[in-house]
């Protein structure tokens, strides 16, 4: 490592891996040679038109302090020649409207660097229930941080949960999150994953907190219920909300999350609950 004091434009780090891409970035693993550490660099682009709406993912992130939320470094903006490589072509209109302006100009997150993801655990699980639902009340003591701060993250899905290297189930991706201006709930655009998406909120009507816990709702199922088709998810869902009463208390709790939006149970009334009857739920 040199020891020639170079301004921090210049400061190298190194690029390992890409370790993941979603619908606005891609994510790389990037080693940083001051501190000896590896980190997570989310690279955004961005032009006029969309920076306001980007740089609020990192100012969002940049308020946060929680062991269920992924942590938060630094942020900058990196001006590229070269446009990322091109792995795969799906999603990436935006990404090519803004590499037709010749050069790219990015958002890059650097926060840290995590093992995997919900999804991979839910694709590779044999049955386990018991880590299944620790994952699940890590999410949810990190979801009742974020709407105690009056943050709604309105993209809670299984790809946003990262695994980090202790085991732990950590919240990430503050790109579609809003702070609350009020306790009222907030108009909305219809934005979010379908199927972890409150109905609600695909319909663009005002939704506030409880869109969250739509979601941490539908999680909790499919991980209580590993689904093989959509078809056969949605059918499930549906006589869980049709059952008169359903035995198992995880099973009313369920169906507490995923109904009319007035009467789902706040996350904080979840966790004292969840605390208080541990694995006892199953
Ligand atoms: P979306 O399509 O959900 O809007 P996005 O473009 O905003 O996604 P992220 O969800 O933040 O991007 O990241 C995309 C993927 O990159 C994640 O699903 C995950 O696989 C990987 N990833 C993100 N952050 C990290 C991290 N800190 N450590 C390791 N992998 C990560
Ligand atoms: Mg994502």
């Amino acid at each position: 490592m040199t020891t020639e004091i170079l301004p921090r434009s210049l400061q190298r780090t190194d690029i390992c891996a890409c370790v993941g891409r979603g619908g606005f970035g891609r994510v790389y693993k990037e080693y940083q040679p001051l501190d000896d550490q590896y980190y997570a660099v989310k690279k955004i682009p961005i032009d006029e038109e969309t920076a306001g709406r980007i740089l609020s993912e990192t100012r969002i992130m940049a308020r946060l302090s929680h062991p269920s939320i992924v942590r938060y470094y630094a942020s900058w903006i990196e001006k590229t020649d070269e446009p990322p490589d091109d792995d795969d072509d799906e999603n990436d209109e935006e990404e090519t409207r803004l590499v037709r302006q010749k050069s790219l100009v990015c958002l890059c997150i650097r926060m840290e660097l995590c093992v995997g993801t919900l999804r991979d655990y839910m694709d590779g699980r044999s049955e386990d229930t018991r880590q299944s639902i620790e994952y699940w009340i890590q999410v949810l003591s990190g979801i009742a941080y974020l709407h105690q701060k009056g943050i709604v993250h309105r993209d809670l899905k299984p790809e946003n949960v990262l695994i980090d290297a202790e085991n732990r189930a950590k919240i990430t991706d503050f790109g579609l999150a809003r702070v609350l201006p009020t306790t009222e709930p907030t108009a909305g655009t219809p934005v979010g994953s379908a199927l972890y998406a409150s109905p609600e909120q695909r319909a663009g009507v005002a939704y506030g907190t409880e869109t969250d816990i739509y979601s941490l709702g539908m999680i909790l199922f499919e991980l209580v219920y590993p689904s093989v088709t959509v078809m056969e998810r949605l059918e499930r869902v549906d006589r869980l909300k049709k059952d008169e009463e359903p035995v198992r208390l995880i099973d009313r709790a369920i169906r507490s999350m995923i109904g009319i939006p007035e009467k789902r149970p706040s996350a904080r009334s979840l966790l004292d609950f969840f605390y208080s009857k541990g694995t006892g739920m199953l």
